[in-house]
C-alpha cells in the first residue's frame, strides 16, 4: 500500500486528498489534506454544491484522533461558498461537521465514551477540556436528531424528574419503554412542563399512549389524565411502598408513645430499637435482629401485623405476576383489622389508604410487570436509590 493510502485509511479520509505529512517541532503529526473533486465547494446545510465567495479566514486545523500518544491534525484550506438558501458560509469538508475544529471521527468517539462513562474521564482520555465535550456531544446529537421523529408511535412511557447540578434543579424527563430510550427531556417538575410536552405530542399521539408510569405526584398524573384518555397510569412501585413504610412507622411511634404514657418504660425501649428493624428486608436481618421481631410478635399484635402488610406489598413487586394477583386479592382481608383500628387522624388510616391504592391500582400494579425496569432506572446517567425495594 502507498504511503498516502495508509494515511487515509489511518485518519479516515475517504473523501479528501492527502497533500503532505509533517512532523511539527512540538511532536504534533500534521497532514495536509484537500476535500476531492465531488466534496468541494458545497453548502454545509443542504450540501448543495455553491460558487466560490472568498478564501476566508486561510488555512485552518482539524483535531483529529490521537495516534498512539501523538497528536494528530488535519490542515486544509476553508474558502467560503455563497448558497442561495443559506448565505455565506465556510464550505462543508468531508471530515468534520460545520463550525468544529474536530474531525467527525474525533467527535463520534468522544460523544460514545460521554454516553458511557464520566465526562472528566472524556475529558482527560481525548485531552480536551470538559466544556468542550458538551459541545461535541450537542453537534453528534443534532446531527443525529435531523429528520427523526422521537415522539413518533410513543405507546407506553415513563415519565419521571431528576436533579441536576447543585440545589434544587429538576429536569422532566420522559422515556419509551419499548425502545428504553430517552425521548423528551426539559428543565423544571411541575405541571406546566409535562403539558408543554403533551403540547408536542399532540391529540392525536396522546390518544395513542396506552401505558404511563410515574410517581404519584399529581402534576404528572392530572395532564396525562386528562390528555390522555387511553392511558392507564401505573405507580412506580418504590413510592407505594413508601406509603405503607412511612405509615407503619407512625404506628411504631403511637404505640411508643402509648407504652410510655403508661409508664411501660421497658417495652417502650424495646418499641424504639424496632424502627430500624421494621424497614429492613427480612432476608438481610441479622440473627438478633430476628429475636427482637419475635418479640415484637409478642408484644404488639398490631404493629407486628402492619409489618407483615408493608412486607407482602413489598412481596408483590418481586414474585411473578400470576402469583403478586392472588397476593393482591388476598389483601383485601386485610381490611377488616385495619378498619376496626381506622379512626380518622389513626395511622392505620394510612396504612388502610396505601393498601387501597394497592388494591384498587391492580391493573397499575399488573402493568408494571410488563415493563422492564422502574422508569428511574432505565436511563438515569446517576441513578436514584429510589426505585430499589
Ligand atoms: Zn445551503
Amino acid at each position: 500500500m502507498r504511503p498516502v493510502r495508509i494515511w487515509k485509511k489511518l485518519l479516515a479520509l475517504e473523501r479528501a486528498v492527502v497533500e503532505e505529512v509533517e512532523l511539527e517541532q512540538g511532536g504534533a503529526l500534521v497532514v495536509s489534506v484537500r476535500p476531492n473533486a465531488r466534496e468541494r465547494g458545497r453548502c454545509p446545510h443542504c450540501r448543495r454544491r455553491c460558487p466560490g465567495y472568498d478564501w476566508g479566514e486561510g488555512r485552518r486545523r482539524w483535531r483529529a484522533l490521537d495516534l498512539g500518544t501523538t497528536f494528530a491534525y488535519l490542515e486544509a484550506e476553508a474558502p467560503r461558498v455563497q448558497c442561495r438558501r443559506h448565505g455565506v458560509l465556510v464550505a462543508a469538508v468531508p471530515w468534520a461537521r460545520h463550525d468544529s475544529n474536530f474531525t467527525r471521527s474525533f467527535e463520534d468517539q468522544t460523544a460514545w465514551l460521554a454516553v458511557n462513562t464520566s465526562k472528566t474521564a472524556v475529558s482527560e482520555l481525548m485531552r480536551i477540556a470538559w466544556r468542550t465535550v458538551g459541545w461535541i456531544c450537542g453537534r453528534v446529537m443534532a446531527e443525529q436528531q435531523a429528520g427523526r421523529d422521537l415522539l413518533a408511535g410513543l405507546e407506553r412511557i415513563g415519565v419521571d424528574e431528576i436533579s441536576v447540578r447543585k440545589g434544587q434543579r429538576y429536569l422532566t424527563v420522559v422515556v419509551c419503554h419499548d425502545s428504553g430510550r430517552l425521548v423528551w427531556a426539559h428543565p423544571g417538575r411541575d405541571r406546566a412542563t409535562v403539558e408543554k410536552f403533551l403540547e408536542l405530542l399532540g391529540k392525536q399521539r396522546c390518544e395513542q399512549i396506552t401505558l404511563v408510569s410515574c410517581d404519584m405526584a399529581e402534576w404528572i398524573t392530572k395532564p396525562i389524565g386528562e390528555r390522555c384518555p387511553n392511558a392507564e397510569v401505573c405507580y412506580d412501585p418504590f413510592h407505594l411502598v413508601k406509603l405503607a413504610t412511612d405509615a407503619l412507622d407512625e404506628i411504631r411511634r403511637e404505640v411508643w408513645n402509648d407504652a410510655r404514657n403508661a409508664g411501660q418504660a421497658q417495652l417502650a425501649k424495646e418499641l424504639k430499637g424496632a424502627r430500624f428493624l421494621l424497614w429492613k428486608n427480612p432476608d438481610r436481618l441479622t440473627e438478633r435482629q430476628k429475636l427482637k421481631l419475635a418479640r415484637l410478635q409478642e408484644i404488639n399484635q398490631h404493629l407486628y401485623r402492619g409489618y407483615l402488610l408493608c412486607q407482602q406489598l413489598r412481596i408483590i413487586y418481586r414474585v411473578p405476576c400470576e402469583h403478586a394477583l392472588v397476593l393482591l386479592d388476598a389483601a383485601g382481608g386485610c381490611e377488616p383489622l385495619i378498619g376496626s383500628n381506622g379512626s380518622a387522624g389513626s395511622p392505620w388510616r394510612s396504612l388502610s389508604h396505601s393498601r387501597r391504592i394497592a388494591r384498587v391500582s391492580r391493573v397499575r400494579v399488573v402493568a408494571r410487570f410488563f415493563l422492564p425496569l422502574p422508569v428511574t432506572r432505565q436511563w438515569a446517567p446517576v441513578p436514584r436509590v429510589t426505585s430499589q425495594m
